[in-house]
């Protein structure tokens, strides 16, 4: 079995609208694209398979929003991947939902199935922010959504929020915090706001519309988030992600430790190897591709060794557990001078103040956390 077959990412690019600061690719909800959709999703599997069915230990249905799918169309779509996908190695299930679009009966469906973990983007408790960032939830809808994953067996449960917003302040991100955890979560992850190409808000920044948040307000909201919630029994296992003892997103957390993983669907990205692949990002090409039998891969390319390992090097130190240099240099068949270059810029970046060592293990520090992309450009352009 290839190691990329361990993590499977499928994307499920629908959602009932769009979001103003979104840059993922979504399109509206329409039913029968689904369904040509689901039929090509089944023929992409097949088309990339070595021997049989796969048998992950991660799955991961993300989005767009898996959860808008109607009854007959998620069933249809677990049926697709069950067909080609053996559970009995699979460790987590993960899916993407929002709130306001979970019914019984597909809670039920993805329970059966196998899904042992929801990840609901929430965002804000906030109505008014909500609507002015144009998600289609309320926060009551929040609440309901928990209490439906829980009652449906499924105890694993991510809340997704957005630090950052135009219009919340401290005390109301406090509040935010509050109300996230009085409906005890296992995981929490907290993104700041960017701003991202071809978006309405990129279109509201720059007309002086919005006004971002300032880089004080960002440091103290992080401190803020990281404080509330480790009081609450919440380490920060990654730069965005906190969870109770024993709940990281283990799919995540192997795509941040170097693991390679397979994507399938509209826009889904790959790594297997040296080689990396996204799909094409419009479904009705994904579709018409799959239907001729061609792979629907948008850009590839096949990386060298050394920019292989630097890019997984740069993302392992995401991780609060950081990276033992001389297991990674093994594992990824690093040589002794690229090791020694690694070291040094460690070394000077511990005497800067953003990582430090224990023994062969470096991570990065409380300020490291914060500067983690200027972390990364240092290890990648050594
Ligand atoms: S729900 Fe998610 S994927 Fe859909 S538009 Fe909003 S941010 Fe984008």
């Amino acid at each position: 079995m290839r190691q990329a077959d361990k993590h499977i990412y499928v994307h499920v690019p629908f959602c009932d609208g769009k979001c103003i600061y979104c840059g993922f690719f979504s399109e509206l909800y329409d039913p029968l694209t689904v369904h040509r959709y689901s039929e090509a999703l089944g023929r992409e599997f097949d088309l990339l398979s070595d021997e049989g069915k796969y048998s992950p230990e991660t799955l991961y249905f993300g989005g767009g929003t898996p959860s808008i799918l109607s009854e007959e169309a998620l069933e249809e779509l677990l049926n697709t991947v069950l067909a080609r996908v053996d559970t009995k190695n699979l460790r987590e299930w993960t899916i993407e939902a929002n709130p306001g679009t979970l019914s019984p009966v597909k809670l039920r469906l993805l329970k059966t199935a196998g899904v042992n973990r929801v990840s609901i983007g929430v965002q804000s408790f906030d109505d008014r922010v909500l609507k002015s960032i144009g998600r289609r939830h309320c926060s009551a809808d929040v609440a309901d959504a928990v209490i439906a994953v829980r009652g449906a067996g499924i105890k694993n449960i991510g809340i997704d929020l957005i630090a950052c917003l135009p219009g919340v302040d401290d005390r109301l991100w406090s509040k935010t915090l509050e109300q996230a955890l009085s409906l005890a979560p296992t995981h929490v992850s907290v993104y700041a706001l960017t701003v991202e190409n071809d978006t309405k808000l990129e279109l509201l920044v720059n007309s002086g519309t919005v006004s971002l948040a300032s880089d004080d307000h960002i440091l103290r909201t992080i401190a803020l988030t990281e404080s509330t919630l480790q009081e609450h029994g919440f380490g920060r296992y990654e730069i965005s992600n906190f969870c109770r003892s024993g709940y990281e997103c283990l799919h995540n957390v192997s795509f941040w430790q170097g693991d390679d993983y397979l994507g399938f669907g509209p826009s889904a990205s790959s790594r297997d190897g040296f080689a990396r692949w996204t799909n094409r990002p419009q479904t009705g090409e994904y579709v018409s591709c799959l239907s001729e039998g061609v792979r629907p891969q948008h850009e590839a390319e096949v990386l060298s060794r050394e920019s292989d390992s630097a890019e997984r090097f740069m993302f392992s130190f995401r991780l609060a557990q950081g990276v033992d240099l001389a297991e990674f240099c093994r594992k990824h068949g690093v040589d002794n001078a690229q090791a020694e270059k690694w070291s040094r810029v460690l070394s000077s970046l511990a005497r800067n103040g953003v990582v430090e060592a224990d023994g062969q293990r470096w991570r990065l520090t409380s300020r490291g956390k914060e500067l983690a992309d200027y972390v990364a450009g240092e290890l990648l352009v050594c």
